[in-house]
């Protein structure tokens, strides 16, 4: 496979960069490093804002901004067929995209326009010496398969949140335009409205920390004993499903599979065992602390720290060390 890596950043609806976009451009560097060629960013928008600014702080070797009215309010046929013109023009061999919602409605799309092969929810890749090797997740994260693709065209792969660090690297190069003929840019629909169906919905994806009780927390009474700990250190609470089903907590705190995904700095997981619908979830985070009374529960096995002990001591113990060191 010969030519660049593309990838394709994501605005937030104030303008700035979504933060999953910093992720896969650091997938798209360390690819573009391993195949000796370049990484881009690509962002598709109405006005750049900051985004450009801020993805260029991820070192891809030029961001370059597909700007067009109609990239304004998202639609699939506008987003898919400007990056396809684009790319048609170009011939990228990889085009990243990071696996958010709105990735994951328009990917499918430009893979069929481009005749790419698609590999989505890429955790992590190598390269052999038939080429790159990309691993993913199947049966809901209890397996993962490593897949590669056959023939030499272009290859268009989401990454996975909290499978790349989004590090920031010294200096960013300029913000610069990339021109695609408008009639590629075509709406494929008239966005009436958009709705925010889930209301005041949490987004844990975004939560620099989590702290998560599991069904060992023993019922709705004793969740503030958590809430307590995550006031103190300025966390987000979170849930395995148990928690939620048993109506302890509303239900976009759950986390896991039929959950959110989360990759916080610091993850404290409190009687959760650790099932991997849970774990699939989480997994991602930089530093979990698991606490539970049995030694052997699996959360243990993705934990940097773990305590063997019951929560209702542990949390205020925790609690109380927090408030003291900041004291
Ligand atoms: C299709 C499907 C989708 C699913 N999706 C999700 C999902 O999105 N998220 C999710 O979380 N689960 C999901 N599940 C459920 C998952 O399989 C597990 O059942 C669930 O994660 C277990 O939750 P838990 O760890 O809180 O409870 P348990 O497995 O019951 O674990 C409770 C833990 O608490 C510990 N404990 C008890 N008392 C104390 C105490 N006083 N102090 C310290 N530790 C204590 C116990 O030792 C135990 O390890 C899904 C299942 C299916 C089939």
């Amino acid at each position: 496979m010969s030519g660049k890596v593309w990838i394709l950043v994501q605005q937030r609806d104030g303008g700035g960069l979504h933060p999953m976009s910093g992720e896969a451009i650091r997938a798209g560097v360390q690819l573009a490093a391993m195949a000796g060629t370049e990484a881009e960013a690509i962002l598709l928008c109405a006005e750049p804002g900051s985004a450009g600014e801020e993805a260029a702080a991820f070192g891809p070797a030029a961001v370059r901004v597909i700007q067009h009215e109609s990239l304004g309010q998202y639609t699939p046929g506008a987003f898919a067929g400007a990056a396809a013109a684009a790319a048609a023009a170009e011939s990228p061999g990889w085009i990243v995209l990071p696996h958010s919602y709105q990735s994951i409605d328009y990917m499918g799309r430009l893979a069929h326009q481009l005749e790419a092969a698609l590999v989505p929810e890429v955790i992590a890749f190598r390269q052999d010496d038939a080429g790159v090797v990309w691993t993913r997740p199947v049966f809901a994260g209890k397996l993962e398969s490593e897949v590669r693709v056959r023939g030499d065209g272009p290859v268009v792969v989401s990454v996975q949140a909290g499978a790349f660090p989004a590090e920031r690297s010294e200096a960013g190069p300029p913000v610069e335009a990339l021109a695609v003929a408008g009639d590629a840019i075509a709406p494929d629909r008239e966005v009436l409205g958009v709705e925010d169906a889930a209301g005041e919905q949490v987004d844990l994806s975004q939560a620099p920390a989590i702290v998560a009780v599991g069904r060992g927390i023993g019922g709705a009474e004793h969740v503030k004993e958590a809430e307590e700990l995550a006031a103190a250190l300025g966390a987000e609470l979170g849930a395995s499903r148990p928690v939620i089903d048993s109506g302890w907590l509303p239900r976009d705190r759950q986390i896991g599979s039929s959950g959110q995904t989360v990759s916080p700095k610091l993850y404290v997981a409190a009687g959760i065992s650790g099932a991997i619908q849970h774990l699939v979830g989480m997994k991602g985070s930089r530093c979990v602390v698991a606490i539970n009374k049995d030694a052997s529960a699996p959360i243990f096995g993705v934990a940097q720290y773990g305590i063997v002990g019951d929560l209702h001591e542990i949390l205020p113990a925790m609690t109380e060390a927090v408030k003291q060191a900041k004291a």
